[in-house]
């Protein structure tokens, strides 16, 4: 900013107005002494022409006594007595038609202003005046000449005329001082201290200091001019802290995910290459694991939407308390957060931390008074080894994380170079599973289910086997998640459903008439609008009785979308199958929801019956899901039964069913029914180690 000590004298404003007032009075000045001059010009020349006519006249009598007596004395005695006047310089008596009577003259008056005086009077004025003699004849007798000498007059006009120019330049020059004075007192100097205050002001902060007021000056313009900057600052001062909020803000909201108040995408990646540039400058590892939570999605439809953005801010929470000074945490996306680990030796630290972050999540979250588990699947890549810029690093942390949900979820894995070929190879697979019905590569097997209060297997569970013909037999739960992605499932679950209804409808007409079938219905399915027409046609075309037919749900695929699932479920029930919970106590069971659906059935997850009845917290989930079964009126099947000692203890809390390897594995139709007829109904007891099919015979 400019100070007045920036100004050069010469922009003073002051200084401007001096120039002006000075110009303009001088100009004022010089006009007014000249019109003064020129009038006392004026009025000399008239005084010259008047004494002259005055000296004329006091001498006309003596001089016409002298001419009328020819007194040349006389004439000279009246001529000497005007000489007595300086300005006369020459004054003769002349006779009628005779050379003079009298004459004086003197030198003219040598005047140095003479040049000027000449110009303005003439050098020399000569008067004349007649002479005549006494009354009554009055003759004429001669003239009186007289002639002026000027220059005297003109000294003293010009001297005159010199102290009023002078007078008039020094008093507009005082006057014009005089305005400078006024104005700069009144005007330039105020201006200048509230120059100073402005040019003080710190621009960060222009409220706190205010402009003093001139005193004296309250009511004025430039008291308003005070009061008006004071206020403009004021308000400069407050627009500015509300820009300053607002900036931070964005800044904030720019680089920090507004929910966890972790850092966002952006920042990780900004994070992510300032430690490379650390570590390759150090030559250290690093590893960054890409954290997602296990069906986020179906506990958001499960919950409310406000219910599902706390958990993900009590998970946030949690793992920023674990990870402390530990490592940076970060939220991808919306379920996703990364976490870098910096200063590694060896990988299995990042699996050290990455099975710990799983652990952490073990224990359930309070939201709503309601208990919530949710686990979560890490991803591995490591610094340098895997890639070395940011995107490769955060996309394969990605994809190991993907890959290793697809396999099996709460887990970790590490992202290694072959992870490519693997992806490659689950496309091409997905590919072929699309033509695997069409090239008859998909078969059916049954899993016996054993009733423990009739003490005999009492129907099976369908369950699709995949037959690649490079690759053998896949997995189920390899291929029906690829399914389930391509939509596959929906032609693939028909011909599932077809192909069981079919085999039951041969079992009965084969005479074994109390044979049910459970079909397990994806979730897909389960949203697909057909399916309702598809079974009830199903029921009508192979004589199915009312509930020989069970399906299948998973928690998790009615709580995608509770209200479709609701109503598809209550449509399919009508068309006389029963329903079945399938894995139940692995989602988000609620008692709550479990009253609104039309179940029949809930089958324990086999991960509950695993190491029964060691296992105290298996125990007790499996005595608590018996009895939400009891309360409910819903049956209940245990999955995975594999030793007589799980029967044993799953008879003893009055679970109604079971179901795996102690029973049978899951067998071709004929082995099947071989097996069937193996088992003794009498005895109550499955005699599987008798049977020959009941071993290894995994078809
Ligand atoms: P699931 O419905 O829970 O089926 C039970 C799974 O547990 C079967 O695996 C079965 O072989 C296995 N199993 C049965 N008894 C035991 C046991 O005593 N011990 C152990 N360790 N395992 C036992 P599978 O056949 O590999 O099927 C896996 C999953 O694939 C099924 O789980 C089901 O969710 C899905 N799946 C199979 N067939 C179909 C189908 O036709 N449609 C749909 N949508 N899903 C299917
Ligand atoms: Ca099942
Ligand atoms: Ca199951």
């Amino acid at each position: 900013m400019d100070t007045d000590k920036g100004i050069h004298f010469k922009e003073h404003l002051s200084v401007k107005l001096l120039k002006a007032v000075l110009f303009g009075a001088c100009v004022l000045g010089i006009g007014l002494s000249l019109v003064q001059i020129f009038l006392d010009a004026h009025q000399s020349s008239q005084a010259i022409d008047r004494k002259a006519t005055e000296m004329l006249a006091m001498i006309n009598e003596p001089a016409s006594r002298a001419v009328y007596r020819q007194d040349v004395g006389m004439g000279q005695e009246v001529l000497n007595g005007l000489m007595a006047m300086e300005s006369v310089q020459v004054a003769a008596i002349r006779l009628d038609g005779a050379p003079e009577l009298a004459m004086v003259e003197r030198p003219v008056f040598a005047s140095r202003y003479r040049l000027l005086s000449d110009y303005i009077f003439d050098p020399i004025r000569i008067y004349r005046q007649e002479l005549y003699g006494q009354a009554p004849d009055k003759k004429y007798l001669g003239e009186l000449i007289l002639s002026i000498d000027t220059a005297h007059e003109g000294k003293a006009l010009i001297q005159r005329s010199v102290v009023v120019f002078f007078a008039g330049i020094t008093r507009a020059v005082a006057m014009a001082l005089l305005l400078y004075l006024i104005y700069s007192a009144l005007l330039t100097k105020p201006l200048q201290r509230l120059i100073r205050h402005l040019s003080s002001i710190n621009p960060q902060e222009p409220g706190q200091q205010q402009l003093p007021m001139p005193k004296g000056n309250e009511n004025n313009e430039l008291g308003l001019w005070v009061k008006t900057a004071n206020r403009l600052l004021a308000s400069i001062d407050h627009h500015h802290k509300l820009r300053q909020k607002a900036e931070a803000r964005i800044m904030r909201l720019s680089q920090y995910d507004y929910l966890t108040r972790l850092p966002n995408r952006r920042t990780i990646q900004n994070q992510i290459n300032k430690l490379i540039k650390q570590a390759t400058r150090k030559n250290e590892n690093m590893a960054l694991l890409c954290l997602g939570l296990d069906d986020f999605k179906s506990l958001n439809a499960q919950v409310n939407f406000n219910a599902a953005e706390h958990v993900l801010v009590k998970i946030s929470d949690r793992l920023r308390n674990y990870l402390g000074n530990r490592a940076f945490l970060g939220r991808l996306g919306e379920d996703q957060f990364a976490i870098i680990l910096t200063q590694i030796d060896q990988p299995y630290e990042a699996a050290e931390m990455a099975q710990t972050l799983i652990k952490q999540l073990d224990q359930p979250f309070e939201i709503n008074d309601e208990q919530l588990t949710i686990s979560a699947t890490v991803g591995v890549t490591l610094f340098p080894d895997d890639g070395e810029n940011v995107d490769t690093l955060l996309q394969q942390a990605e994809f190991a994380m993907i890959m290793a949900k697809s396999r099996s979820r709460n887990r970790y894995q590490f992202y290694v170079a072959t992870i490519d070929t693997e992806i490659r190879q689950h496309k091409k697979l997905e590919m072929d599973l699309h033509k695997a019905l069409s090239h008859n590569e998909l078969s059916l097997v049954f899993q016996p289910q054993f009733n423990y209060q009739q003490g005999k297997l009492i129907g099976a569970e369908a369950l699709l086997r995949w037959h690649h013909p490079q690759k053998g037999l896949i997995s189920p739960d390899t291929f029906i998640p690829m399914a389930e992605h391509s939509l596959d499932i929906i032609p693939i679950g028909d011909w599932v459903l077809e192909n069981a209804c079919q085999q039951l409808h041969q079992w009965h007409l084969e005479g074994h008439r109390d044979l049910r079938m459970a079909v397990n219905l994806s979730a897909i399915q389960l949203q697909d609008q057909g399916i309702v027409e598809r079974i009830a046609t199903l029921l009508g075309k192979y004589q199915i009785p009312p509930g020989a037919l069970e399906l299948e749900v998973t928690e998790t695929s009615i709580i995608e979308d509770i209200d479709t699932s609701k109503i598809q479920l209550e449509n399919i029930k009508n068309t006389g199958v029963t329903l079945a919970l399938d894995d139940f106590g692995t989602g988000y069971s609620s008692l709550g929801y479990l009253k609104q659906f039309p179940f029949d059935k809930i089958k324990i997850d086999k991960s509950f019956v695993e190491g029964l009845p060691d296992n105290k917290g298996n125990v007790g989930i499996v005595e608590a899901i018996v009895q939400i079964g009891k309360s409910f009126g819903l049956k209940v099947l245990a999955e995975g039964v594999e030793t007589i000692e799980q029967e044993t203890f799953l008879t003893s809390t009055g679970c109604q069913e079971g179901q795996g390897y102690y029973y049978g594995k899951p067998l071709s139709p004929n082995d099947f029914i071989a097996h069937l007829a193996s088992q003794a109904p009498t005895t109550g007891k499955p005699s599987h180690l008798d049977s020959p099919n009941s071993g290894d015979n995994n078809v």
